[in-house]
């Protein structure tokens, strides 16, 4: 697993606003109240940073022929987290996940539930640079990526996850399941809940997928209203 040094200036920024504040106020911002706004845009800077600090990772094979990084977009405080696979060629070459049909589709969904990529919703891949021709993660891929993206999670702390599509479901989940088996429920992933639903990019290819996708959608929805 790759080492942070921003691990350790978080543990000294959290043991100081411990002392600070006393022990209650960790209680607090879990839920919800008192997190004024300087904190909030410490807690976005620490993101920011975070992102920065990987922006050149060579830790595995696909950083040598990535266009851009993709660290992730959206509201640094959201709810609710999307998760990809990994970048394909549109995110590759702007450096931002899901944009091209695929994300505008994602786009007119949350539209539909009065959500929107830049409010209370924050957009990733389990893979920050893209693999060749779009193949799926490779194991090793994901080992030495994946502790970027729990450690992204720690830091946004969404109330849900949600996995879009059959390949990042089974490689969060460790399961071999297909798509269909996995919605429905609320699994667990480091301690976050998480849903299963299917990539915008499939419901391109097969409409039948809209209706059961838009059945995921409002449980998403009123999950995060609840
Ligand atoms: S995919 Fe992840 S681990 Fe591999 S080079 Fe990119 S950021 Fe680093």
């Amino acid at each position: 697993m790759p080492d942070y040094p921003l691990d350790h200036e978080l543990i000294r920024f959290f043991e100081q606003t411990k002392e600070t504040f006393g022990p209650k106020f960790y209680e607090n911002c879990l839920s919800g109240d008192n997190v004024d706004s300087n904190t909030k845009s410490i807690w976005s800077d620490q993101l920011s940073e975070f992102g920065e600090s990987i922006s050149s990772c060579q830790e595995c094979q696909l950083g040598k022929h990535r266009n851009k990084f993709v660290f992730g977009i959206g509201d640094l405080h959201a709810d609710l987290m999307f998760i990809g696979e990994a970048p394909g060629k549109d995110e590759d070459l702007k450096g931002e996940p899901f944009v091209g049909k695929a994300g505008k589709l994602l786009d007119k969904i949350l539209s539909a539930i009065n959500m929107n990529r830049h409010e209370n919703v924050y957009i990733c891949n389990v893979l920050k640079c893209r693999p060749p021709q779009n193949r799926d993660p490779l194991p090793e891929e994901v080992e030495k990526c994946e502790p970027y993206l729990i450690h992204q999670i720690k830091l946004i702390r969404p109330q849900l996850i949600v996995a879009l599509g059959r390949i990042a479901a089974t490689t969060l989940l460790r399961i071999d399941g297909n798509l269909k088996s996995m919605r429905g429920k609320l699994h667990d992933y480091h301690g976050t809940p998480l849903r299963v639903t299917y990539h915008p990019a499939a419901l391109l290819r097969n409409p039948d997928f809209k209706r059961p996708t838009w059945e995921d959608f409002q449980f998403i929805r009123d999950f995060i209203q609840n």
